[in-house]
C-alpha cells in the first residue's frame, strides 16, 4: 500500500516560513530589542519541539511556554535554552523549576516570596521575570502590589530579574485606547527599575509603536503566520498548510437536504463533495453553514467551495457545482496560500489562534 493511501488529511508545517517570520519580526523591532519565541500550547498547535529547534538554530534567545510541563518537555530536548513559564509558580513547584533551570514568570507577591526563599536555600541567584498587570486583569502584580514592590525592592533579593513585563489586552485592535493606557502604566512602573530589562509587546504590539518594543518582544501568533495587523494585509508567511481529500461526490436533488439536522436544503440540483475533515480534526463545528453567516470555505486549487450543512465529527460537505473537473480523491486546501488562519477564523466568529491550537491529531504531519 502506498503511504499516501493511509491518511486523508495532510498538515505540512513550513519551518522555513517560520524562520522568515522570525527574521521579519527582528527587522520590525528596534535595535537591541530581542525577539523571544512564545511556543506555548505545542507552539500554537504546530509542534513545540520542531519550532523550538528551528528557533534555537537561528539564535532565538528566550522561549516562553504556559506550563511547567511544557517547559520540562523542552528542557529534556535542549539543556541550555532559556525557557520561561508564563503561568507563574504554584507552591511546591519551585524545586522543579530550580532543578531544571526553568525560569518562572512571577505573577503574585507570593510567587516572588517563594522564589526568593528558594534562592536563599540554594544560595545562588535564581532567574525570573516579574509580570505587572496593567489592565488585562488576568495575571501579574496589581497596581497596589506593584507599588508595594517599588517601595520595598529588597524582597527581590536573590532573584536575578531577567526583565519586568506586562501584556496587552487589545493590541490586535489598533484603535483601542487601552493599549496606550497599559503602555503608560508600564512606563511608569519601568521608571522605578532603571537597571532592569523590560518586555511588553506581543506580535501585534510590535507593529503598533516602537515605544512598546523595549528590550524584548514576545511574539507567538505572527511567528506561525497569523496576521498581527488585522486592519492591514498580513505581512507574515503562512506556516500551516493543511489539505484534505474528497471521499465522495454526489448530486443532491432539489428539495433534499444534507448532513446532520438536515439543516441545509437544496433549492436546485447541486453537485457536492464529502471531504475527510471534521470537528475531531479541529475543523470547528462553528464552520457549519447557518443562515446569515458567511460560509467557511475549502479551496480546489485557487477556487473556493462553500461549506454547506453541518460539520460532523469526521466529515464536511462542500458545494462543488462550479468545479465539474473535481473528482473523488482530489485534495482540497483548508489552510495555506489561498486561505490563512485569519481568513478561516473570520467566517466563523473566532480567531486564528483557535484555528491553529485546534489542529487535530489525525493529519499526516510533515515538517519542511
Ligand atoms: C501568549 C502570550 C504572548 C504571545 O502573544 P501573541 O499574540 O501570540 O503574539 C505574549 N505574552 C504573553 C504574556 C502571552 O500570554
Amino acid at each position: 500500500m502506498q503511504d499516501s493511501m493511509t491518511y486523508s488529511g495532510s498538515l505540512t508545517i513550513d519551518l522555513k516560513a517560520l524562520e522568515d517570520n522570525y527574521r521579519l519580526l527582528q527587522s520590525v523591532a528596534v535595535q537591541n530589542c530581542a525577539i523571544a519565541g512564545v511556543i506555548k500550547a505545542n507552539a500554537y498547535g504546530l509542534g513545540a519541539i520542531q519550532v523550538f529547534d528551528r528557533l534555537i538554530t537561528i539564535g532565538c534567545p528566550q522561549f516562553f511556554v504556559a506550563t511547567l510541563d511544557e517547559a520540562l518537555a523542552l528542557r529534556d530536548h535542549h539543556h541550555n535554552a532559556n525557557i520561561a513559564v508564563l503561568g507563574g509558580l504554584f507552591t511546591g513547584a519551585e524545586n522543579t523549576y530550580a532543578a531544571h533551570n526553568i525560569t518562572p514568570v512571577l505573577n503574585t507577591p507570593q510567587d516572588i516570596q517563594t522564589w526568593a526563599a528558594m534562592a536563599k536555600s540554594v544560595q545562588r541567584k535564581l532567574p525570573a521575570f516579574i509580570h505587572f498587570d496593567t489592565g488585562m486583569n488576568r495575571l501579574g502584580l496589581s497596581a497596589d502590589e506593584a507599588k508595594a514592590l517599588i517601595d520595598d525592592q529588597s524582597i527581590l533579593e536573590g532573584i536575578d530579574v531577567q526583565a519586568i513585563m506586562s501584556h496587552f489586552a487589545c493590541a490586535d485592535d489598533h484603535t483601542h485606547a487601552l493599549t496606550q493606557s497599559q503602555a503608560d502604566q508600564f512606563a511608569a512602573i519601568s521608571a522605578h527599575f532603571p537597571t532592569i530589562k523590560k518586555s511588553l509587546a506581543n506580535s501585534s504590539g510590535l507593529f503598533l509603536d516602537k515605544a512598546y518594543h523595549y528590550d524584548m518582544a514576545r511574539p507567538g501568533y505572527a511567528l506561525y503566520g497569523g496576521n498581527p495587523t488585522p486592519h492591514l494585509n498580513n505581512p507574515m508567511k503562512p506556516v500551516a498548510h493543511l489539505k484534505t481529500r474528497v471521499l465522495q461526490i454526489r448530486v443532491c436533488k432539489k428539495g433534499e437536504s444534507i448532513g446532520y439536522g438536515a439543516s441545509y436544503g437544496f433549492d436546485k440540483d447541486t453537485r457536492t463533495a464529502t471531504v475527510a475533515l471534521g470537528y475531531a480534526d479541529g475543523f470547528l463545528r462553528s464552520h457549519s453553514s447557518y443562515p446569515h453567516k458567511p460560509n467557511a470555505k475549502l479551496f480546489f486549487e485557487d477556487t473556493p467551495c462553500d461549506v454547506i450543512g453541518r460539520v460532523s465529527m469526521d466529515l464536511v460537505t462542500v458545494d462543488i457545482s462550479h468545479i465539474p473537473q473535481l473528482k473523488q480523491g482530489d485534495w482540497l486546501e483548508v489552510l495555506g496560500f489561498n486561505q490563512g488562519v485569519d481568513d478561516l477564523a473570520e467566517t466563523s466568529g473566532t480567531i486564528g489562534y483557535e484555528i491553529l491550537t485546534s489542529l487535530g491529531a489525525r493529519y499526516k504531519r510533515a515538517y519542511i
